[in-house]
């Protein structure tokens, strides 16, 4: 073991960073001109490929379709931990970093994450650093973090390209997850003046409805008392959702919220065929199965109000994120000493932003954290939603992971098992896939 002590070796990892700055911004931009929406990511993730390579590394392609993995190897044996970047953008046509086919964008700031694994990747690779640790590194770039896209989704496992419909989902079910100990990743969020960095906190679980209103095609207007309106169930059905929103438990956090994707073939006819995807999420699994009862009742309301059929299809979505506390207190030490006292802001556990990733299914498998960089403005998934600060959304973040990194592997990875002991895990990742298998289901209700 090269008998370095922590504080030279972060020198040296933060030298590192700040030395190839220039090209770990550019990437993030290159990147970001190149938005593709999840499991479509094939100019990203062969662009990141190629950065990889050129440190080096051997990268493993085609995981999930578009997902990547490289492993940097320490000098010592020990635990193995991941940082991921997610490749997907999501559809804002309005953005003005869109796509002017796909209306992919990235509003959601995943570019930025890239930048950063990079960074990390470059200062990890020096030969002085990589020979203090025990332990190994697994880079890894995970598709289709945004859920959308649903029936695309649905067809691509129709025809066994993919079994479940995001990336690290589909990533743990194919065992890239396997042997790996612990993951970090970090996120945009926007500039509030407070801090640069946020962790803590925790996000909602989620789950889909694909709901198929099918009633009977007539002419509009020469015989409509001969159709079924399937369109006019589905609002039903909506306008039924909305009576139960004073039953949400406040605590829960529940978000129901959904949009018609088809919404009828030509205005002269009856539509005979509605599609309405319901999103449907909460703070914990127990209270997402609740609300998805009281949910399922209100879309076969608008089917039996109509004399319509539906045939609902439950599609399984995110596990709440639970955030490892010890690898948040490395985060946090680092931040500290790289950007000066209070540069982070913790947050309570129980403190839900509302919006669901799928992190949070990784976390109930190993211990995570899953920081915000404070570098954007506008609002998330919006139009208005710009990198303002890459040097701090890029370098710094890079800094602050690849320092968590070397302090969690250094020292014999003394705090990394700290780590590890403390987690209890809820599923193992085969108990994962059975759970999320089960959570598929498909049910046809007909009024008539
Ligand atoms: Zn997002
Ligand atoms: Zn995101």
């Amino acid at each position: 073991m090269v008998d370095s002590n922590l504080d030279e070796l972060r020198a040296i990892v933060i030298r590192s960073i700040d030395e190839s700055s220039e090209g770990l911004i550019a990437a993030a931009k290159s990147v970001y001109g190149m938005p593709e929406t999840g499991f479509n990511e094939r100019k990203t993730s062969s662009f990141v490929k190629k950065q990889l390579e050129q440190l080096n590394l051997s990268v493993q392609t085609g995981i999930a379709i578009t997902g990547l993995k490289a492993v940097i190897e320490g000098s010592n044996p020990g635990p193995t931990i991941a940082v991921i970047a997610e490749l997907d953008a999501l559809r804002v046509p309005s953005h003005p970093g869109s796509d002017s086919d796909s209306g992919a964008a990235h509003a959601c700031g995943h570019h930025i994450q890239i930048g950063a694994l990079l960074g990390v990747a470059t200062a990890l690779v020096n030969p002085d650093v990589k020979d203090s640790l025990s332990g190994n590194i697994v880079l890894i770039l995970t598709p289709a973090e945004e859920f959308i896209d649903i029936d695309e989704r649905l067809t691509r496992r129709s025809n066994d390209e993919i079994e479940f419909l995001s990336g690290k989902q589909e990533m743990i079910r194919l065992g890239a997850f396997d042997g790996i100990d612990m993951a970090i990743m970090i996120h945009a969020s926007n500039i509030d003046g407070n801090g640069n960095f946020s962790v803590g906190g925790t996000t909602n679980a989620h789950l889909t409805h694909q709901v198929r209103y099918i009633g009977k095609s007539a002419h509009a207007g020469g015989a409509p008392y001969k159709g079924i309106n399937a369109l006019q169930a589905a609002m039903f059905a909506n306008a039924a959702i909305n009576t139960q929103r004073e039953t949400f438990v406040e605590d829960d956090v529940a978000r129901v919220h959904g949009i018609i994707s088809n919404g009828g073939t030509s205005v002269n006819a009856v539509p005979d065929e509605v599609l309405y995807e319901g999103r449907v999420r909460a703070g914990s699994i127990d209270a997402l199965r609740l609300l998805e009862r009281k949910v399922i009742k209100c879309y076969k309301a608008g089917a039996l109000a109509i004399g319509a059929a539906v045939e609902i299809q439950t599609v399984a979505g995110y596990h709440p994120l639970t955030q490892s506390d010890s690898m948040g207190k490395v985060f946090v030490e680092n931040a500290n000493l790289i950007f000066g006292q209070h540069s982070v802001i913790s947050e309570p556990s129980d403190r839900n932003h509302g919006g669901s990733t799928d992190m949070g299914d990784l976390s109930k498998i190993m211990p995570v954290i899953h920081p915000y960089t404070k570098a954007a403005s506008g609002i998330g998934h919006g139009e208005d939603y710009i990198i303002q600060d890459y040097d701090r959304a890029v370098v710094s973040s890079a800094k602050v992971m690849a320092a968590t990194v070397l302090s969690l592997l250094h020292d014999g990875a003394t705090k990394a098992e700290e780590t590890i002991g403390k987690f209890k895990p809820h599923f193992t990742p085969r108990q994962y896939v059975k759970s999320q298998r089960e959570r598929f289901t498909t049910t046809t209700y007909r009024s008539q």
